[in-house]
């Protein structure tokens, strides 16, 4: 069944999490959903590349939001076998001195162009392992370190292993972030020189030959996003035979943690420093991050890919109709969405009556709210973390209430916290706190268990989509860009990609902090809703930042300086 995937050489693509489907529930955020418009436009222009994850069998978390406000986590089960396809292939990583197999799905991606890209699915779960390592793919990005390092061992060790066992021939690796690492270990473990050949403290690999073949994207300047394990624990978990010394398996190796400690840092094993070290081909995700990343890490080369989000995926059904009338060719070539000022401003404003609808009859079968079509709806909904700062449009809420008076606005929101991020779920609690205290002058909704499909209604069916990170930190934000396919503006702080995506009045506007937030909603966003030239603002959107801010423009991007060198 792996046939056609197997007749040319294929890019590798490690991340943690891949956003594949709502149904599947493998990704937490932003990363996750990234990867996955990596692969569907990978699909879409018949790129070769296959993707390697975690199944993550528990998923990520369901939320539910109690009467105070407080995030509720279960598991999100799912079955694999209803999606993806068991294959006939298993490797062993030993883990503290247990043989660990691991097991792989297929799942194949399927563009709406014709291509297919297959994902492989790493699972534990098999009869040959202890209770506690069928555990180890079951919660993404949950429990603590141990268990961490072990998913991340899985993913990078096992990962390398599993490709060769199903006969794939690997063109080049890409780290979608350094939790996939360790496949540098890997690689260098097959690319070690014979003993017999090497003079005292010379280094035991061939390390360019490994870097040649290894790509690193970078996605974030908060430093939780950087893994790093206390090399106490990393000794426990690597045993002489994960960590095989290249003399061919002996002791473990004083010489192999050597080694590690060069390329990963002297004082704990940091993910990004492993991953910056094995790979000749470093990017962060827009202009900016990638010059916040190069003064994170001195001596290296940082260059700016800036990210996209996937065309068809993120257009509401009313606009696909619109953009398959008007500019046929829009899915495969979307720089053709510069000419979407031919489509009728009445058009426009039905595709976009159309999608606010479909919004509003979800938040009304969720939360029982009655949102009014009329009323200009802000729209805030990503990952609730401090940096985001979902609260700065609640800063003064008796200003937010008399813009009110004049200009009606109605707030929606949505967001899950990491369940150990205590900041990001009294945030959550704070929302609630403001949507009481604001009932009857501004209606706030909260949506629980932000999603895929829940993402893809809301950033249709606003009117203005609001993200105030705290700059640096906000490395891209992909969620306005998904935004603008709709014909949504932005209203944000300048970080990441709105830096670039920004042409003032335009495209949206931009802000610099909750006074100059309440100055322009007030005075300029409002007074637009409500007049005559709002059509234009859409259109300023859907010309300008469509036909750049996508994966096809992006992937073709890896394609040609990252993957052909
Ligand atoms: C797009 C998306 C994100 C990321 O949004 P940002 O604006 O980058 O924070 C997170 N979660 C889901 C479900 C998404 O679709």
């Amino acid at each position: 069944m792996l046939g056609e995937f197997l007749q040319e050489a294929r890019v590798a693509y490690f991340s943690m999490e891949i956003a594949l489907r709502s149904e599947i529930p493998t990704y937490a955020g932003g990363l996750g959903v990234l990867a996955g418009d990596t692969l569907r436009s990978s699909a879409d222009l018949g790129l070769p590349l296959v993707a390697v994850t975690l199944v993550s069998r528990t998923g990520y978390f369901h939320q539910d939001i109690d009467a105070s406000g407080n995030q509720q986590e279960r598991p999100e089960g799912w079955d694999p076998a209803r999606w993806a396809r068991k294959l006939d292939a298993q490797v062993a990583v030993r883990i503290e001195n247990r043989a660990v197999w691991v097991g792989a799905w297929l799942y194949v991606i399927e563009s709406n162009l014709g291509g297919r890209s297959p994902v492989i699915l790493l699972d534990t779960d098999l009869a040959e392992n202890e209770p506690p390592d069928r555990q180890i793919t079951d919660v993404l990005y949950g429990g603590d370190d141990a268990y961490r390092l072990k998913q991340e061992m899985v993913l990078g060790m096992a990962g390398v292993r599993i490709l060769r066992a199903l006969g794939f021939v690997i063109s080049a690796y890409h780290m979608n972030e350094g939790h996939s690492a360790l496949l540098g270990i890997e690689l260098l473990r097959t690319h070690a020189y014979p003993p017999d050949d090497l003079r005292a403290g010379e280094f035991p690999y061939d390390l360019p030959r490994v870097r040649e073949q290894c790509r690193f994207t970078t996605h974030t300047p908060v430093d939780a996003g950087h893994d790093r394990f206390a090399y106490s624990l990393v000794e426990r978990l690597f045993t002489s035979d994960t960590y095989e010394s290249h003399s061919g398996g002996g002791a473990a190796g004083p010489v192999d943690f050597a080694v590690l400690r060069e390329l990963a840092g002297q004082d704990s094993l940091n993910m990004t420093r492993l991953a910056l070290a094995v790979s000749d081909f470093v990017n962060g995700v827009a202009k900016r991050h990638a010059e916040v990343s190069a003064r994170m890490f001195p001596g290296y080369r940082v260059r700016a890919i800036t990210n996209g989000v996937h065309p068809y995926t993120w257009t509401a059904k009313s606009f696909r109709a619109l953009f398959d009338q008007y500019v046929p060719g829009w899915c495969h070539e979307p720089e053709l969405l510069s000419r979407a000022d031919a489509i009728p401003d009445a058009e426009v404003l039905a595709a976009h009556t159309a999608a606010k609808k479909t919004l509003f009859d979800s938040v009304r079968a969720l939360t029982g709210a009655v949102l009014r079509e009329s009323v200009a709806t802000l729209g805030f909904a990503r990952r609730m973390t401090a940096y985001k700062r979902p609260d700065l449009l609640f800063t003064d809420l008796e200003r937010l209430k008399s813009i009110a008076r004049e200009h009606p606005i109605q707030v929606v929101l949505a967001g899950k916290a990491h369940p150990r991020d205590e900041e990001g779920k009294r945030l959550i609690r704070l929302l609630h706190e403001h949507a009481r205290a604001l009932s009857g002058a501004v209606p706030v909704v909260f949506l629980a268990n932000y999603d895929l499909a829940l993402a893809q209604q809301l950033v249709a069916g606003c009117d203005i989509w609001l993200n105030t990170p705290l700059p640096p930190m906000e490395a891209s934000g992909t969620s306005g860009m998904k935004a603008a396919f709709n014909g949504v503006p932005s209203l944000s702080i300048p970080d990441g990609w709105w830096i670039e995506g920004c042409i003032e009045g335009v495209t949206g506007w931009s802000v610099e902090d909750s006074s100059s937030l309440y100055d322009k909603l007030a005075q300029v966003v409002l007074p637009c809703f409500y007049g005559p030239r709002w059509v234009a603002v859409m259109k300023g959107t859907l010309t300008k930042n469509p036909m750049y801010f996508n994966t096809q423009r992006m992937m073709r991007r890896y394609a040609t300086e990252a993957y052909l060198r």
